[in-house]
């Protein structure tokens, strides 16, 4: 027996082994002219209804809606297929909508739009940007703790001489005055002695905090060493470090620590110059904090 297949048929079936979504609707009426096989499957049939209330659940034509642009100025198909990304809140889905007019055997201009079901595809694509910012935050995190003091949150040492180097850096490229103060607690080994090591920390903690309120947003505080503090100055002269110094060491002097209730600190200070390179600013700012050491405590060398 032969089968013969109209052209009809051969369209149906070709459609309903499709494992898309396809329509096709009247552009002018909006009316729904055929479904395939997975559609009628998913949705029910729908031939017949306006395909803006029966497929999207909208009220009127679809703001979204993409006619006019498959037709030209008069009116007739202009052979393009637009593909769009759309979200359909009746069956929650996201679809990759592939759109096209074309002129029925009447004459009527129809369009027919094939839409695959990208749902999964959105699903991991949120996944996967969740987990990317979730590792930019992470990243982040990582970073500030690398650069941080555990105990005292100042930045580290490895830090504040990597700011240091780019600063003296920047200052001697661009001709800017730059500044250090070192700082060192005096008798700091009596508070561990006394008072035992956690107050030692608390002390630490305390000074830092110190430093922080009296300091400007542009300074940046690292942890030297132990009880060693460094704070390098940009935009700072000599005259102006000094001051700042000596601003520190009095607020140090006057404030109420927690269990051992005074402290002081002594003070060195360094500016760079054109022959200085970092070495010789720390060395200069090293000799300075040796003779305020030397030469009473509590007071910020020469
Ligand atoms: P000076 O006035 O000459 O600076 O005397 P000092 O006692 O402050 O100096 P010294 O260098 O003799 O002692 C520093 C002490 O700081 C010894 C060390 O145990 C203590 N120290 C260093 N790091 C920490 C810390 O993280 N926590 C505590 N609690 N103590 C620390
Ligand atoms: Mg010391
Ligand atoms: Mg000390």
């Amino acid at each position: 027996m032969v089968i013969t297949l109209t052209e009809g048929d051969l369209f149906k079936a070709l459609f309903d082994v499709i494992p898309y979504s396809i329509y096709l609707a009247d552009i002018s009426s909006l009316k729904i002219l055929y479904m395939n096989k997975q559609m009628i499957k998913q949705r029910g049939n729908l031939v017949g209804r306006k395909c803006y209330k029966s497929i999207y659940g909208e009220p009127k034509q679809c703001l979204f809606c993409k006619n006019s642009e498959l037709i030209d100025g008069e009116r007739k198909p202009n052979n393009k297929m637009i593909v769009f990304e759309c979200f359909n809140p009746v069956d929650d889905h996201w679809y990759q909508l592939h759109e096209k007019a074309i002129t029925w055997p009447n004459g009527d201009i129809v369009k027919y739009a094939i839409a695959v079901n990208i749902s999964e595809l959105k699903e991991t694509q949120n996944r996967l940007a969740e987990a990317h910012a979730q590792l930019a935050l992470k990243n982040r995190e990582l970073e500030r703790l690398s650069a941080t003091d555990h105990l005292t949150q100042a930045y580290n040492r490895l830090k504040i001489d990597e700011l240091m180097r780019e600063e003296v850096e920047r200052a001697k490229r661009y001709q800017r005055v730059l500044s250090i103060i070192m700082i060192d607690i005096d008798h700091f080994k009596e508070v561990n002695d006394q008072y035992g090591h956690q107050t030692g920390d608390l002390v630490l903690k305390e000074i830092v905090s110190i430093i922080n309120e009296n300091s400007r947003n542009i300074d940046f505080l690292g942890r030297w060493g132990g009880e060693e503090f460094i704070i390098v100055c940009p935009e700072t002269d000599i005259t102006g470090v000094r001051i700042m110094a000596e601003k520190l060491r009095q607020k140090i002097e006057e404030f109420n620590f927690s269990i051992v209730k005074r402290k002081t600190a002594s003070f060195g200070v360094a500016c760079l110059t054109p022959e200085d390179d970092e070495e010789s600013l720390i060395r200069k700012a090293d000799e300075s904090l040796y003779f305020a050491k030397n030469n009473g405590r509590n007071r910020v060398g020469n």
